[in-house]
């Protein structure tokens, strides 16, 4: 057995080892308590031990430990995405024309109290069958429009080196696939998985891309930046997915430190998801308007490419919420908003009529 293994036996499921890390606040003894049978919880011996024993505010506290305003959501829902609706074969999601998710596995090595597939998370660990694999394999190859495949879950990265690696060449193998990526948190709640053997066993289907999960600086210690390096150093380039949380992220000088610090251990900033409307969630949902100012924030006072692009997941794909820095149209000018909050006009005539006709439409569908 690999050491992440034995870690991941070891992880804090029950009340008493919780209290090994942390003392409990009447709202987490609350919902440890009333839980069961409601959500999962888990958390990996590493990502407890990032906890702040004393302040339930902690960041990474917040992120894991059960609280009873989880039990208290009236506007949450339990498929916010509809996603069991648009699962052409059971684990599929296909909702873009070019790609499709596929959920490769059912189990985290730490569950998020915000989690959007909460409704099926679970221990167990059952990755998806042989069948259930070979029927979502079948339908990528039935749609030469697909291109880009997301294996995403659960975390994949908590299936044995050998199974990953196949079921990244099976899908690789089909010939319009251009594209193989997975989604997994292990880098950040269990850096250990992240061997120097399992990366290379991945760069070797190219181009393979993976896309980890960071909140908050706290989470970036030196062995999380060590997993994203052996990640990174194989030849694999890495992404970064947050989501928006109350009392976690939803400030403009954290996700700038997160920002810099991703880009400093070579990894992008790519999303930052408005936490949805889910059953469970209520107590780390920031308004949409703020969120917007929070990420306009960022814009120009940082590095570009340190900033990640504030999206809302809908059944219908991902909707940018950007701010509006264009303000219009002034004559044969475009009136616009810069980062500094000067107003800039840039020179922009309307095409005449017969120039019109010329153009391509650029939203074709
Ligand atoms: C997010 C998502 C993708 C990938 O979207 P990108 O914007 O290309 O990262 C694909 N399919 C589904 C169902 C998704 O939710």
């Amino acid at each position: 057995m690999n050491d992440w293994q034995e870690e991941l036996r070891n992880s804090v499921t029950t009340v008493e080892q919780l209290e090994q890390y942390i003392n409990l606040t009447p709202d987490e003894r609350e919902g440890l308590a009333r839980i069961e049978g409601v959500f999962n919880w888990s958390i990996s011996p590493y990502y407890a031990s990032l906890m702040d024993r004393d302040d339930p505010d902690c960041p990474v506290r917040r992120q894991v430990v059960p609280r009873v305003q989880e039990l208290h959501d009236e506007l949450g829902v339990w498929d916010p995405l509809h996603e069991e609706d648009q699962s052409p074969v059971k684990n599929l999601i296909h909702i873009y024309p070019d790609r499709v998710a596929f959920l490769v596995s059912s189990v985290c090595a730490t569950f998020c109290r915000f989690c959007l597939r909460k409704r099926m998370v679970d221990t167990a660990g059952c990755p998806l069958d042989d069948d259930n694999l070979a029927e979502g394999i079948d339908y990528i190859r039935s749609r030469p429009a697909v291109r880009d495949v997301l294996l995403t879950g659960g975390d994949p990265l908590l299936m044995p080196d050998e199974q990953i690696e196949e079921i990244v060449a099976r899908i690789h193998a089909i010939p319009h696939v251009q594209l193989v990526r997975i989604g997994t948190r292990t880098p950040c709640t269990l850096p250990s998985r992240v061997t120097e053997d399992l990366c290379r066993r991945l760069a070797r289907h190219q181009p393979f891309w993976i896309n980890t999960h960071f909140n908050h600086p706290k989470e970036l210690t030196p062995e999380a930046v060590a997993a994203c390096a052996r990640i990174v150093d194989a030849g694999i380039p890495m992404g970064n997915q947050s989501v928006l949380l109350k009392g976690v992220n939803d400030d403009t000088a954290v996700l700038k430190e997160l920002g810099e610090r991703l880009v400093a251990a070579r990894v992008r900033p790519y999303y930052l998801y408005q936490c949805q409307v889910l059953k469970g969630t209520v107590h780390f949902r920031v308004q949409i308007e703020r969120g917007v100012q929070i990420v306009r924030g960022l814009r120009g006072r940082t590095t570009g490419f340190a900033i990640p692009q504030y999206v809302l997941d809908t059944p219908h794909g991902k909707v940018p919420l950007n701010y509006q820095y264009l303000k219009g149209r002034q004559g044969d000018g475009v009136v616009m908003e810069t980062y500094s909050g000067k107003t800039w006009t840039e020179p922009n005539p309307v095409p005449t009529s017969c120039e019109r006709q010329a153009e391509p439409n650029p939203v074709s569908s």
